[in-house]
């Protein structure tokens, strides 16, 4: 049994769960420690007796800390991978891929441990001196989604600590086992106890017992719309500072005058690898009537070369969808942009494979429109509408057109449009002949509209978050 971390030792949980592997559900990864709000408490007051000695610690200490941390996850990056595949589904090049991404984030945040600074200004006033500068924040509780095992924890934990924070950490439900890898890392890395404390659990008890706890200073959070909202709620209803990362309903524009290989890389890619569960993955693919009958074709052409199945199988394209319930959801999509007057121009149905997995054929689904409930809400599988545009700014008014707001794109050899859209697209990321997926991990990340809440993640902004500002004056 895989044991919680808190205070620098190994404990039981109240109970345990078992980690399925999507790919074959025969495969227990592990039993894996579930806390209670006991345990959690132990967490978040092991994470506020350490916060004064860490906020005061030396940055050398820091940065070796995560330099350590960093270059151990990228040298185990095929073993961490491949466990990663396992328990979500990825294919293992794309389990591999976010291992080392985690990697490389502990790396960046080690250096930044070395750039903080601050402000030394003249006062408005004589005989005065103004000093600003960032202090943490204190104990930060982490919430994690189950679509990144590795690569959302480190991308909050690494911040969390290069900036002087304590942290209770807890991992979605479904995929214990990499973050688990990652906090027996981080158990070696010399922080003093109760610096980084594991609690796995459920969100009901762990997550709640993070909210309502008010020695948590800080809540970063990345999931679901609805969950997000709750989180927001109570978190603000005692002033926690909070960061929310939520759902989006991501477009591709594809221009008439777009490259059609770039367009259906972008759509193929941005929609349907890491099995669409990605919040960034395209979802609405917004295609001029000219290059439309064109463009379907040839996506429909690569859709057929794909391979789904077994996520450590090499050759593998597509992995499995995560578990039954998204299975279902996924499937219930696929009915309903039926039912609306879609058409199921390819895909779309359950596969079987020679292990027990939840296998689904990527579905597109043409002649869609943007009221439809398929391109209204989140559907998180490999399922992706095509919806035509009369022009650039009727495509423009329909990207736009969504209460999310998180990654948006085009496809289009238009110095002009691709100008102006990446002024005027509503989202926090505007992708240019890219896929509206794949970022680089030293520059922010997040959204607008319902898609985020709070301050950015990653890059040198992630100070914001887990950071609070000081100004100070003395007279001389
Ligand atoms: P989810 O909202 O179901 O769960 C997220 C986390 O919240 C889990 O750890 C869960 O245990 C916890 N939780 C559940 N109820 C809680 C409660 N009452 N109090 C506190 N915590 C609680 O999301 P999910 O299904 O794990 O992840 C998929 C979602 O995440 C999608 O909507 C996707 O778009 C989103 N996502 C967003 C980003 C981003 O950066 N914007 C990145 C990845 C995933």
């Amino acid at each position: 049994m895989k044991q919680l971390y808190i205070n620098g030792a190994w404990l039981d949980g109240a109970s345990s769960s078992a980690n399925i592997n999507p790919s074959n559900t025969n495969d227990v990864i592990g039993h894996y420690a579930l806390a209670d709000a006991q345990q959690t408490e132990l967490a978040i007051a092991a994470a506020a007796a350490a916060a004064p000695g860490w906020a005061l610690s030396n940055i050398q200490q820091r940065a070796d800390a995560l330099d350590k941390i960093g270059s151990e996850i990228l040298a185990r990056r095929e073993e961490l991978g491949t466990l990663l595949s396992r328990e979500e589904g990825k294919t293992r090049p794309e389990g591999i891929g976010e291992v080392v991404r985690a990697g490389n984030i502990f790396k960046f945040y080690a250096a930044e441990c070395l750039r903080l600074r601050g402000d030394k200004l003249p006062s408005v006033r004589p005989n005065l001196d103004v000093e600003v500068t960032r202090e943490p924040v204190g104990v930060v509780g982490i919430i994690a989604p189950w679509n990144f095992p590795i690569a959302i924890p480190s991308w909050k934990i690494a911040p969390a600590l290069a900036y002087g924070n304590c942290v209770v950490m807890k991992p979605a439900e479904l995929v214990p086992a990499s973050t688990w890898a990652l906090t027996e890392i981080i158990s070696r890395a010399g922080l003093p106890p109760g610096v980084f404390n594991l609690v796995m659990g459920h969100g009901s008890v762990v997550g709640q017992a993070l909210l309502n706890d008010r020695r948590v200073n800080a809540i970063s959070f990345t999931g679901s719309v609805a969950t997000g909202k709750k989180v927001a709620m109570a978190a603000m209803g005692r002033l926690a500072k909070v960061q929310i990362e939520m759902g989006g309903k991501n477009p591709l524009i594809v221009l008439d005058d777009a490259d059609l290989a770039t367009a259906v890389f972008c759509a193929v890619q941005g929609s349907y690898f890491s099995t669409g569960q990605r919040c960034t993955a395209s979802s609405r693919l917004i295609v001029g009537k000219n290059i439309y009958p064109r463009f379907v074709a040839a996506v429909k052409q690569e859709l057929a070369k794909l391979n789904v199945g077994d996520a450590l199988t090499a050759g593998t394209d597509i992995g499995p969808v995560v578990d039954a319930n998204q299975l279902e959801q996924d499937m219930n999509y696929i009915r309903i942009g039926r039912d609306e007057g879609a058409t199921l121009a390819f895909g779309g149905e359950r596969l079987d494979g020679p292990t027990p997995g939840f296998y689904l054929r990527p579905a597109l689904l043409t002649d869609a429109s943007n009221d439809m409930r398929i391109s209204r809400e989140e559907i998180f599988g490999p399922v992706a509408s095509v919806i035509p545009a009369d022009s650039y700014e009727h495509a423009l008014a329909l990207a736009n057109d969504t209460e999310f707001g998180l990654s948006s794109g085009i496809v289009t050899t238009s110095l002009k449009h691709a100008t102006h859209f990446k002024r005027h697209a509503q989202a926090g990321m505007v992708m240019v002949n890219v896929p509206t997926a794949g970022v680089d991990y030293h520059v922010p990340f997040g959204g607008t509209k319902a898609s985020s809440y709070g301050a950015r993640e990653q890059g040198s902004y992630a100070a914001e978050f887990f950071t609070t500002v000081k100004t100070a004056y003395c007279g001389v």
